[in-house]
This record gives structure tokens, C-alpha cells and sequence, in this order.
């Protein structure tokens, strides 16, 4: 803050948010997200404080630092955020960690963002962790861009990848570009409003911004011959069927804006770049637990979507990150924490990406904050400033897919050990189980991914001096129970099991499918229900 700076007046504040552009990218390992971050970056100024662009990037390197301490440390230990201009658009770009394992928090940051980019690899299309990713999307609605990746390689028919978007996950294709030229042999994209061709060339390795040169259909033709004809009928077959670009068909999730590129030779970067700043939702304000909105314009208020305690234990530290949800944030401010009631100072605020940190001095709905030595501070809190007082709705929880049982090694710690395992689970590391049968003292570990229970254990170990056995269990299918009563029903069958979660949902627990099928066959008034998320 600069003391002698003027007060951003409400005006200020609803401009500068409408200069956000807060998304993530989600994608399956290998499609190319690390090139994509790198490919954007290029194209951007990057930021050094919130909304101030800078002339020189420091963008060396940024991912790779990023990725190399994740391996040393073995785990994915962040979600963070990297920001940067573009013209007069302030992009915050979040990292969905799921590199060497999924979790939580790859989720969690959903509830942060305003849009998503899905990147497909045009040689695989939609793939596993795609897929989950995308599920969390449509279960809150959120706009997505798909970007179809790496088309100066061998890879499927355009039309195949269109087509396997609308049957696998019901998301009307509307393509804005059509690659000329087979995957392969990429020679550009035909531009579906201008309908130009925009040819490009390569650069070195795609070291700089590649040249792209537009040309007008004849030209196009007469260059380009078969391949400009082959795109241009096969766009008009996919535009004939439902394919025609429609903006609320994709603010309504019904529906995703397609391109074509190559993250690697930066081909179509710039496109993406600029369909981000021309349709994706920019921040919005945001319904308290009440319904009521907070208006973009009043005070100050966020909410923390993720926690990240270091590992090393030389280097404790905790960072909560948090969205700006409505008003300016000022560093030095002293906010009040709508859970617990009390004050918490913000005088360490950071932006971190890998490595990277820099203090953040402002921030404006639709930014991440990085708030650092934040201990009191858990996922879903709210923070605000001044009145009226505002509380987020929670953060859903996942459905798990991995089980263990912990207990103590050493008996004697068993009390430092329940005071660990409550305060994992007050952190959301890993979601707590419990039964009657089982007992206080053998809660089970659930977890969205195994590496979590990693994280779990390595805590419990550094902070509360507790080592600690996991028993993998051998179920792999959760539902909710919406029946009590029905409990013993499970229990009693041996094919599965009922135990409760924090949140006091009641999750039935079952080997496989089979074993829930059989179940059901026994037993058609069986009370359950999936559960991607739940709040
Ligand atoms: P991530 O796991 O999603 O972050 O994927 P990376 O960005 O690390 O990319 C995985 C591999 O695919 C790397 O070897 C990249 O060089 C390569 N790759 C990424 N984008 C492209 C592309 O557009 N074309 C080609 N041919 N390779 C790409």
C-alpha cells in the first residue's frame, strides 16, 4: 500500500475486476499443460504486482522450477497462481497439481477460478483425469474452452475429437478454429468468423511467438488447395449440426469453444489468449451462505481455497491461498476471519508460482493472495473487511477412492496422534472416517489420491511426533447413504461397510462394483446416492 496513495473508489474496483480473467487449465498428464503455461507467458507481459504490468518478465523458467521441487519434494506440494497482462486484461492462470498423483486440492482449486481451458492431446483426446477434472466443472457450472493440443504430431480426425465430446460428456463442440492440414502435417487454422485462414510459421523449437500470417478464403484455396477444402467442409458439417458458436450455450456449460493448436510451436496460443479476454466470465459476485450476493464492490472479502503447509520441516511454513471475492486488498490490512471471529493481520502476502514469490501490495476480485505464516487459516474460511460480515459457503468435499486404517505405531502417543488426525482433517489433507465399530483410536484415512496419505502420514510424523501404520482397505466405490437406518444393512452383509465422514455424511464403503450391484439386487430400497461432490 502507498501510504500517501488515493482510495480506490467502487468504480475502480468493479473496473479492475472486469479486467480479470481467473481460470485454470485441466488436462490428463502429457497433454501439454506445463507448454501451454509457458506458450501463454510468452505471449503476456508478466506481472510483478497485482495489476501493474511490468515491461521485464521474469518468467524464467517459472514451470520448471515448479516441477523440480515437486520432484525433490516427491509429493505436489502446490496450488498456485501465475498472473500476467495481456493488453489491458489482468490474467490469473491456476495451477491444478496432478502431475505425479491427483488430490484434493487439484479440485478444491476449481472453486477458485471463472472458466477452464480443457487441453487434449489430438492423439488421445479425452483421458482419465480429463474426465474428473471436467466433472467437477460441470457440477459448478463452470465455462470451458477446449484446447485441442500438439496438432503438429500424428493424431485423430478433428471430426472424431468433436464427435467424442458430445458423446462421452454431452458438450456440444463450437469450433471457432478448424486445423488445414491433417494432425501432422498442421499448416494452419481455418478462422470460423472471419472465415480467413491464419497460416503459421514456425519458429525454432517455438522458442518465440510464432509468425502468423491471415489470408482470405481464395487465397487460402489456391495455396492450400485439398486441405483448405477438406477443413472448410468438414467445419460446415460440424457448424450445421448444433456446432455454430453460440455465447451462452458456453456460459451456461452447455457448450465449449474449440481450437485447434500446438502448445509446443506456439500455434493458437495467442487465439486462446484472445478468446480468454473476449468471452470468458470475468469475476462475478459472490453468494454468501445465506444466498445473498456480496457485491463486487463492497469491502474487501475471499475466500481460502487451499493451505499449504512446507514439508521440509526447516522450512515450516504454512501459505493459504485465497480468491478476492469483492473490494480492494490492501497489504497491512487487518481482516476478520468469519469462522473463528478473529482478527488476522495480513502483513506477509505473497504471489507464489514455484519458486517465484513476490509481495503483493493490491489485489482485486478474481486475484489470489498467498497469505503466509497463516496458521490460524483453513480451506473455506472467509476473510472481509469491514460491514456487513460475510461467510462463503464451504468448499465440497470429493468423493474419496482410496481407504486406509491408521493407528499409532507407538501407544503410547495415541493422544498426540488424535490431536494430529484432528487437526489433518480441520486442514482437509485427507478426509476422516469413523465408526462405532472401528473406534475413536482407528479413524480411516480416505483420500482422492494415495499420495495424500503420504502428505497424512509425514505430518503426523514431523509435527506430532507420532509414526503412524496404514492398513490399505480393499474398497474402491463410495456412495452416500441417504438412509441411516439402512446401516446396519451394509454392516451387516459383509460386502461392504458405513462409516462418517466430518461433515456427518454417512458413506457406504464397497469392494467393487459387483459387490454394490449385489447389494442392490438383495436389496432395491438401498438408499444410496453417487457423490462427485458434496457440500
Ligand atoms: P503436462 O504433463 O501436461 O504438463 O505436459 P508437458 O507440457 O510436460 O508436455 C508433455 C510432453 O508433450 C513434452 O514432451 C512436451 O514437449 C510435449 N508437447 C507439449 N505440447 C506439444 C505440442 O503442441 N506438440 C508436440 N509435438 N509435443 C508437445
Amino acid at each position: 500500500m502507498t501510504p500517501s496513495g488515493p482510495t480506490v473508489s467502487t468504480h475502480d474496483v468493479v473496473d479492475e475486476a472486469g479486467r480479470r480473467r481467473t481460470f485454470a487449465v485441466i488436462s490428463h498428464p502429457d497433454a501439454g499443460k506445463s507448454t501451454l503455461t509457458e506458450a501463454l507467458a510468452l505471449h503476456a507481459q508478466v506481472l510483478t504486482s497485482a495489476g501493474a504490468v511490468h515491461g521485464k518478465g521474469n518468467r524464467r523458467g517459472v514451470t520448471s522450477d515448479w516441477l523440480e521441487m515437486e520432484r525433490a519434494r516427491g509429493i505436489s506440494i502446490t496450488s498456485a497462481t501465475l498472473q500476467f497482462g495481456y493488453g489491458d486484461t489482468v490474467i490469473n492462470l491456476l495451477d491444478t497439481p496432478g502431475h505425479a498423483d491427483f488430490s484434493e486440492d487439484t479440485y478444491r482449486v476449481l472453486a477458485a477460478v471463472d472458466s477452464a481451458v480443457m487441453l487434449l492431446d489430438a492423439a488421445k483426446g479425452l483421458e482419465p483425469q480429463t474426465l474428473k477434472l471436467f466433472d467437477v466443472c460441470r457440477y459448478r457450472g463452470i465455462p470451458v474452452i477446449t484446447f485441442i493440443n500438439k496438432w503438429d504430431r500424428p493424431g485423430r480426425e478433428a471430426l472424431d475429437l468433436c464427435d467424442e465430446l458430445t458423446e462421452r460428456i454431452n458438450l456440444q463442440p463450437m469450433p471457432l478454429t478448424w486445423p488445414v492440414g491433417v494432425a501432422g502435417h498442421f499448416r494452419g487454422v481455418l478462422d470460423a468468423r472471419t472465415g480467413e485462414m491464419v497460416r503459421y510459421d514456425r519458429t525454432a523449437g517455438g522458442a518465440t511467438v510464432a509468425p502468423e500470417h491471415r489470408m482470405d478464403a481464395d487465397r487460402a484455396k489456391n495455396e492450400e488447395g485439398t486441405d483448405w477444402i477438406a477443413a472448410k467442409e468438414e467445419h460446415e458439417l460440424l457448424a450445421a449440426s448444433g456446432g455454430e458458436f453460440d455465447h451462452d450455450r458456453f456460459i451456461d456449460a452447455s457448450a465449449t469453444p474449440v481450437l485447434f493448436g500446438s502448445a509446443m510451436l506456439n500455434f493458437g496460443v495467442r487465439h486462446l489468449l484472445d478468446l480468454l479476454v473476449e468471452l470468458a466470465p470475468r469475476p462475478t459476485p459472490r453468494a454468501d451462505v445465506n444466498g445473498d450476493t456480496r457485491e463486487l464492490d463492497s469491502p474487501f472479502s475471499a475466500f481460502v481455497f487451499k493451505v499449504q503447509t512446507g514439508m521440509d520441516r526447516a522450512h515450516r511454513d504454512q501459505v493459504a491461498f485465497a480468491r478476492v471475492c469483492s473490494g480492494k486488498f490492501e497489504r497491512g490490512m487487518t481482516v476478520t476471519n468469519a469462522t473463528t471471529g478473529r482478527p488476522f493481520a495480513t502483513k506477509y502476502v505473497q504471489q507464489v508460482f514455484g519458486q517465484e514469490r513476490s509481495t503483493v501490495d493490491e489485489a482485486f476480485p478474481g486475484d489470489v493472495i498467498g497469505l503466509v505464516n497463516a496458521t490460524a487459516l483453513r480451506v473455506g474460511d472467509t476473510l472481509y473487511d469491514g460491514k456487513p460480515a460475510v461467510k462463503f459457503p464451504g468448499l465440497p468435499s470429493f468423493a474419496p477412492a482410496h481407504f486406509a486404517i491408521a493407528r499409532p505405531k507407538d501407544l503410547s502417543r495415541a493422544k498426540q496422534f488424535r490431536k494430529g488426525v484432528d487437526q489433518l482433517e480441520s486442514e482437509g489433507v485427507v478426509q476422516i472416517l469413523r465408526s462405532d465399530r472401528r473406534g475413536d483410536a482407528t479413524p480411516v484415512f480416505a483420500a482422492v489420491g494415495p499420495m495424500q496419505f503420504e502428505v497424512a502420514t509425514h505430518r503426523l510424523e514431523a509435527e506430532f511426533g507420532t509414526a503412524v501404520a496404514l492398513d490399505r482397505m480393499p474398497y474402491s466405490i463410495v456412495r452416500r447413504l441417504t438412509d441411516p437406518a439402512q446401516r446396519n444393512l451394509i454392516d451387516s452383509s459383509r460386502r461392504g461397510e458405513v462409516l462418517q465422514r466430518g461433515d456427518g455424511a454417512l458413506l457406504a464403503l464397497f469392494t467393487d462394483q459387483t459387490a454394490l450391484g449385489v447389494m442392490r439386487r438383495l436389496h432395491p430400497e438401498l438408499a444410496v446416492e453417487p457423490l462427485i461432490a458434496s457440500t
